[in-house]
């Protein structure tokens, strides 16, 4: 007889591993199946870990250069060493993966290096590099395969890595480049284009939207952008581009407005282009297994997180959700106890978003846009930084809290934080937010003096009453 497993988690991204930690923890025998030789997917390899090492990294060299001196302290002959800060990426990515091989053995979690192929409801066969295969045989598959890079929609963008980037590139670049386009206004783009424009590169950013941050508060995004060009990023919003190609010393980004009129051509040393990324479901052999994916080739799942296919479930950046780790890792979790017959659950209203920018931008919850798109009527609560005394000692006033409650209970429905540490912040909201708050109840919580989430507090307070600072 074969070895039967309980679950094989196909993946070990962010969605994956925290999946067959949780299976493995709740007594399921589980086993999980990786193609390449690291666990931890884009999140680890190529995603989150290795962009904020640059991004603090890069974020102290700034602070050096512009924000000591008012500090009173003198430095002089500040430089970047890239060789050294790159080997910084490097040494975080490879400590993560370690640590999740150890949690692996740990867990004792059987591990398939391969790609996995859904033979059937219950069977997974693995591809190894070497071109053999293994069937294993199991009650429940997840699917956990994560996404990839999505390229502009109508044009054709060949990626050499070098000078025409996607992410992955952008996180490795050999030298500052004098000019850098960034093709997408999103999270992905702002962030490396930070790291790259705080090393010293020209910085435009081409985005088809009005606004950058599509889908983040309108307000907030606004001053964000604002202060991103301070920084002395350059913006062409209401851009479609229609080419991105190779050119004698680098590479050309030719767009045209997206309401219709001429169109502009701009030269580069490096084009990064981060436009968004597609679930990756390569030699999966999703039709043969008759698994569903949607129009956008998102495998198709349930409320439970189950797919069409009895025993199959499906998880992270594959499925339809915000494509981020720690959405991805509820679903794991959920998933997991589900398996093991628990109720497991992702509260979809409370996913907090964060942009690892200087300063950051955080939120959880809906919109002022979305709030008014639904007709529900709502209180706003804002307070700025340049109000608040830690902010002023630590020469971070830019930015604000916003507080958005329900305007006949109080609840509060979503929290939109443009500031240093918006990314910590934003926490005491999310479990707010859990448990249903009002924000009377933020307002109410007594919090420690003096600290940046006291404007949280006076958000708070000036959604249903006052502030008393300002
Ligand atoms: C530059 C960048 C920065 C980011 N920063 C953040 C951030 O700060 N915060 C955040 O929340 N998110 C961030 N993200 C997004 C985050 O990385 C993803 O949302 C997350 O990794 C998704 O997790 P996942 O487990 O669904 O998939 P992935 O992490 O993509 O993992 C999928 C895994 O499946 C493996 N695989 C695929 N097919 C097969 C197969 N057939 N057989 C075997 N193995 C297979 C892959 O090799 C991979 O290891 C960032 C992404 C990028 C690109």
């Amino acid at each position: 007889m074969p070895e039967q497993f309980d679950v094989v988690v196909i993946g070990t991204g962010p969605g994956g591993y925290v999946c067959a930690i949780k299976a493995a923890q709740l007594g399921l025998k589980t086993a999980v199946v990786e193609k390449l030789p690291n666990h931890g997917g884009t999140c680890v390899n190529v995603g989150c870990i290795p962009s904020k090492a640059l991004l603090h990294a890069t974020e102290m060299y700034a602070e050096a250069q512009h924000s000591f001196d008012k500090l009173g302290i003198e430095v002089s002959g500040v430089s970047v060493n890239l060789e050294k800060l790159m080997a910084h990426r490097a040494q975080t990515v490879d400590q993560n993966v370690k640590g999740l091989d150890f949690l692996m053995k740990k867990n004792k979690i059987a591990i398939f290096r391969g790609t996995g192929r859904i033979a059937a409801a219950g069977k997974v066969v693995v591809t190894a590099e070497d071109g053999a295969e293994q069937t294993v045989e199991t009650k429940n598959i997840v699917i956990a395969t994560g996404s990839e890079v999505a390229g502009i929609p109508g044009v054709n963008v060949e990626f050499d890595e070098k000078v025409i980037v996607s992410s992955t590139g952008a996180l490795v670049l050999d030298k500052v480049p004098g000019k850098l386009v960034v093709v997408g206004g999103g999270v992905i783009g702002l962030e490396l284009g930070s790291v790259w424009a705080r090393l010293g590169a020209e910085v435009t950013v081409v985005e088809y939207l009005d606004n950058i941050l599509g889908g983040m508060d309108g307000e907030i995004a606004k001053q964000f952008q604002r202060l991103l060009a301070k920084q002395g990023f350059t913006f062409k919003l209401g851009a479609k581009v229609t080419a991105v190609q190779r050119s004698e010393n680098g590479a050309s980004v030719s767009f045209e407005p997206a309401k219709g009129g001429d169109s502009e051509t701009i030269e580069a040393d490096v084009v990064l282009v981060s436009t968004g990324r597609k679930p990756y479901t390569a030699g999966l052999g999703l039709q043969e297994a008759g698994i569903e994916v949607d129009e956008r080739g998102r495998v198709k799942v349930d409320g439970h997180l189950r797919t069409n296919v009895p025993g199959v479930y499906a998880i992270g950046d594959v499925v339809v959700g915000p494509m981020l780790a720690h959405k991805a890792e509820e679903e794991g979790v959920a998933v997991a106890e589900i398996i093991a017959g628990q109720a497991g659950h992702v509260n979809y209203n409370v996913i907090p978003g964060v942009v690892y920018t200087s300063p950051e931008v955080a939120s959880v919850g809906k919109t002022e846009e979305e709030l008014k798109k639904a007709g529900v009527e709502y209180n706003v609560g804002k307070f700025p930084f340049s109000a608040n005394g830690r902010a002023r000692s630590m020469l971070q006033t830019d930015g604000l809290v916003k507080v958005l409650a329900d305007k006949q209970t109080d609840q509060v429905l979503g929290v939109h934080i443009l500031g240093f540490g918006a990314g910590e912040m934003i926490h005491e909201a999310a479990v707010l937010m859990e448990f249903g708050g009002s924000s009377e109840d933020l307002a109410r919580t007594c919090h420690a003096h003096p600290t940046m989430s006291e404007a949280v507090k006076e958000a708070a307070l000036a959604a249903f009453a006052k502030p008393i600072h300002s």
